[in-house]
């Protein structure tokens, strides 16, 4: 037993990353405690969707990285005690047009011959999916082993376990304003008193490079604004998850054939149907700082942009919308790795349009890292650290 306030594990930032790291700390016996600035999933991972997803990501690591996390989502589904609308359904791209259509079909095989659940949709299966669907659509594809969850809900989920079960400590309305390490140990500085742990991991999400700041560490992660808008409960327009096949292209960078406002505003349809068949609808990404500022011309943007695939959509209602930080880095791929420099220092963070997709395989992940285990659930080197220094980011 650690004298008060002194813990092995200290984790900052009460994301879904964060809590998910906390989670899995905790389980393996560690004393640990979760510090957060605000309450728990008060940053992007209550401002975002809820897609656990491979239909988007790119095949080998990033794909299988996705894998991973869905079947830690799938066994924590029977493992929590609290529901968090877990639901496996599936999710589809659609197509635009027929050169996507063709970069689709080519999409699909070489996801299959990564082993995973992809399949062509043509005409008639897009048809099938939702009666509110443009007839010119010319298909699309699907991954079936894709899920939705509520992200809220489900940090409260793995922290309401990893405090009954595990003896997590959580501590809100503490926002950290500085650490100190000296004879090994680290003191953290909070709003609300002091903390001493023995290792710390940095899981705040865009704000990680403040946290950095604090210890001398430069962390390449960056804001990428995305809005949402909610629709009033009315007609089921999809049961699963759907995207047209341009977020690929805004995601990774990707030259797209789209008018200039949608190229401008980083548009492309997402729509995700909540348990409660309030619809939610995206998406865009702007590099434009940490203003949350709703931006009107995003939001008619992302609107005409799903009257394109949903024309009979044109007098829904929508009620309400919201904008969140997506924690962007240069190679799209997160940051889950310990800071040679600073011993004890570790970072989860930077997972950009994914960071629900992967919270589990990463809190995983962070656990095995923190634990010094030699096999870890997923390869350890594309995710650490120390890769950007190789880059033009810290030149
Ligand atoms: C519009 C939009 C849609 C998205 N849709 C999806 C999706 O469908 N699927 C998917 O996989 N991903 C999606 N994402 C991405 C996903 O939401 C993020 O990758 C994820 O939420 C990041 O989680 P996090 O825990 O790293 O960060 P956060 O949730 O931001 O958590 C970081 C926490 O750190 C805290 N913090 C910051 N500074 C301090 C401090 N000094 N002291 C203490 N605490 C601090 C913050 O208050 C915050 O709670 C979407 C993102 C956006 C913006």
């Amino acid at each position: 037993m650690m004298p008060a306030n002194h813990f092995e594990v200290a984790v900052i930032g009460g994301g879904i990353v964060g809590c998910a790291a906390a989670y899995y700390l905790a389980e393996s016996g560690l004393e640990c405690i979760l510090i957060e600035k605000n309450d728990i999933a008060s940053g992007t991972s209550s401002r975002c969707d809820g897609n656990v997803t491979i239909v988007d990501k790119d095949p080998g690591f990033d794909s299988h990285m996705s894998l991973v996390s869905q079947q830690l989502i799938e066994e924590l589904y029977e493992k929590l005690d609290r529901p968090f609308e877990y639901r496996k359904l599936g999710s589809i791209l659609v197509c635009d047009n027929d050169e996507e259509m063709q970069a689709a079909v080519d999409w699909v095989k070489t996801q299959r011959e990564a082993g995973l659940k992809f399949n062509v949709l043509d005409q008639q299966d897009i048809r099938k999916e939702s009666p509110f669907f443009a007839d010119d659509i010319p298909g699309g594809l699907e991954c079936e082993t894709d899920s939705l969850i509520n992200p809220y809900l489900f940090c409260y989920s793995l922290i309401d376990k990893a405090q009954s079960a595990y003896g997590l400590t959580v501590k809100t309305q503490a926002e950290v304003k500085n650490i100190v390490k000296s004879d090994g140990d680290f003191t953290i500085h909070t709003a609300n008193g002091d903390v001493h742990a023995k290792k710390v991991v940095n899981a705040a999400g865009v704000w990680a490079p403040f946290i950095g700041k604090m210890l001398g560490v430069d962390i390449p992660i960056t804001p990428r604004k995305g809005h949402i808008l909610v629709g009033a409960r009315q007609h089921p327009v999809m049961m699963r998850n759907v995207m047209e096949f341009g977020y690929l292209m805004n995601k990774f960078g990707r030259e797209r054939i789209a008018d200039e406002r949608t190229a401008k505003h980083g548009v492309a349809l997402v729509l995700e149907p909540t348990e409660s068949q309030n619809f939610l609808l995206g998406s865009s990404r702007q590099f434009v700082g940490y203003d949350p500022t709703i931006d009107i011309r995003v939001v008619e943007t992302m609107a005409r942009r799903a009257l394109r695939f949903f024309p009979k959509m044109d007098d829904f209602k929508i009620i309400r919308a919201y904008t969140g930080f997506r924690p962007y880095t240069e190679d799209h791929l997160p940051i889950v790795s310990a800071v040679e420099e600073i011993p004890g220092f570790y970072i989860a963070a930077g997972h950009e349009g994914d960071g629900i997709s992967l919270a589990t395989g990463t809190g995983k992940l962070m656990e095995e890292i923190v634990n010094g285990k030699s096999e870890t659930i997923i390869p350890t080197e594309p995710l650490r650290y120390d890769r950007f220094k190789k880059s033009e980011v810290f030149a």
